[in-house]
């Protein structure tokens, strides 16, 4: 397994742009319809924006129209931890990467086949490597 990546805030500052570090360290939200990947349709590996961890594949990527980039599956099991999150008066499973702990977004249980999962992802916490 890859060792985990642990920064001081300091250095995860300096390592994210300000919108990265408000979502993955801070467990901010970008605004539905804004990010670079909601409307994205190119095949390649999406990684983590903090660490560089592959998180999804375009292939799991479908439409589900709320503006954010939705997948019915991560690459691997491992490679996504899921909580319990309360916050803002919901019940929600949060979703971070296995590796740092970024905040990458929420799990619904309301997505397509095979899985019937949506991974409903920040734009900001991911990084698409294109495949040509
Ligand atoms: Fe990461």
């Amino acid at each position: 397994m890859e060792s985990k990546t642990e920064l001081t805030e300091q250095q995860w500052r300096e390592r994210l742009t300000p919108e990265q570090y408000e979502i993955l360290r801070n467990k901010g939200t970008e605004r539905a319809f804004t990010g670079a990947y909601w409307d994205e349709h190119a095949d390649g590996v999406y990684r983590c924006a903090g660490c560089g961890a592959e998180l999804f594949r375009s292939d799991t990527k479908f439409e589900s129209g709320s503006g954010w980039p939705s997948f019915y599956e991560p690459t691997s099991a491992d490679g996504v931890v899921t909580e319990t999150d309360m916050s803002y008066g919901m019940v929600r499973t949060e979703v971070t990467c296995a590796r740092c702990g970024g905040h990458l977004g929420h799990v619904f249980e309301d997505g397509p086949e095979p899985t019937g999962l949506r991974y409903c992802i920040n734009s900001c916490a991911l990084d698409l490597e294109r495949v040509s």
